[in-house]
């Protein structure tokens, strides 16, 4: 599939569906792995390419003030703009070669929505792309979307943010809830820990806020490289101050992956920076550690439990059908 937001010049091929604007020599793939220069053309090489599918509870994504108790029909790809040396899903992300392209089953786009019709009957709200990175799948994420949101179905994206602006503007009328990845609080951590920047991200973000798309950032807290509290409260601050004091923010645990060894994060670290995130922030939550306390939603003003979760499954004992508390009335969701 030829891909889209690209120039040709002398051959040379100029992508710019993310911010690393990759030049691409004939034959050459981009950063990304699956975008590659043939002739002067660029070429999705992922389009239709299925990693993994699952019906995932909602909370799974992360999103917790979107629908909760809901399920999600949730479909990945191959290929990551980043290289995380802490990648989680690095086997389908962190691609080389084409020995893939014959791993995984291609399949249109109608078809996942024909799954995704049939999953409603066991509680599925939609599509999600997720598991791999869903931007460098965009041609394809973008024409499942369309039918999706046809259907009158809801669209989750689950990504690291580093997207252009103009390729997040076709996006962001089909979506409808995104879970974006904070990933530290400077540049330096960004280049050296992923291969990118922060500042594109930090405006996704903003981006997201304005077209009024629900939106949740996850954080994952990684010994030694961005659990400085005095910097993640800088981080807090931003996120309330730029995106609204009701963002929900993922306090999330690392585990060892990939390329790094450093030991997972202590519970310590992730309860400190929790209490920090508290200060300027009404939604933050403790991911990855089992700890239900702080993966259920109370209600700000009266402290009702108004979603209970357990594991992944979200059970919304106290939540009206519009998203209030049922105690006092409060909008929540
Ligand atoms: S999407 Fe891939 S090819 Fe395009 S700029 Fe990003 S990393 Fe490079």
């Amino acid at each position: 599939m030829e891909a889209k937001f690209y120039s040709t010049i002398d051959g040379q091929v100029h992508c710019g569906l993310c911010p690393h604007r990759c030049h691409i020599s004939d034959g050459k793939k981009g950063i990304c792995q699956v975008r590659k220069n043939d002739g002067g053309k660029l070429y999705s090489l992922n389009y239709g390419v299925v990693s993994a599918m699952a019906l995932d509870p909602i909370e799974k994504k992360p999103l917790y003030h979107f629908h909760p108790g809901s399920y999600i029909f949730s479909i990945g790809s191959v290929g990551c703009n980043f290289r995380c040396l802490f990648c989680q899903n690095y086997s389908i992300a962190q691609v080389k070669g084409n020995g893939w392209t014959e791993s995984f089953p291609v399949i249109p786009p109608q078809v996942i929505l024909q799954k995704a019709q049939e999953a409603v009957a066991q509680g599925n709200i939609g599509v999600a792309y997720t598991y791999n990175e869903p931007t460098v799948w965009f041609e394809y994420m973008y024409n499942i979307a369309e039918r999706v949101s046809e259907a009158g179905l809801k669209n989750v994206m689950v990504s690291n943010g580093y997207i252009e602006a103009i390729p997040l503007d076709y996006l962001l009328p089909l979506m409808d809830a995104f879970n974006i990845d904070l990933k530290g609080y400077s540049n330096s951590f960004y280049k050296r820990m992923l291969g990118g920047t922060i500042e594109p991200v930090r405006n996704t973000l903003k981006a997201i806020v304005r077209a009024g798309k629900h939106l949740e950032v996850t954080y994952l807290v990684i010994p030694y490289e961005n659990d400085n509290p005095a910097r993640f409260r800088e981080v807090a601050i931003w996120i309330s101050e730029i995106l609204g004091p009701d963002t929900v923010l993922h306090v999330n645990r690392y585990y060892p992956s990939y390329m790094l060894d450093t030991p997972a994060t202590p519970l310590k670290t992730l309860l400190e920076l929790y209490a920090v995130a508290k200060e300027h922030l009404n939604n933050v939550y403790i991911g990855n550690t089992g700890m239900a306390e702080y993966n259920n939603t109370y209600c700000p003003k009266c402290g009702k439990l108004v979603v209970e979760r357990h594991g992944m499954h979200g059970n919304p004992v106290g939540l009206t059908n519009d998203g209030r508390c049922s105690g006092c009335g409060s909008q929540i969701m």
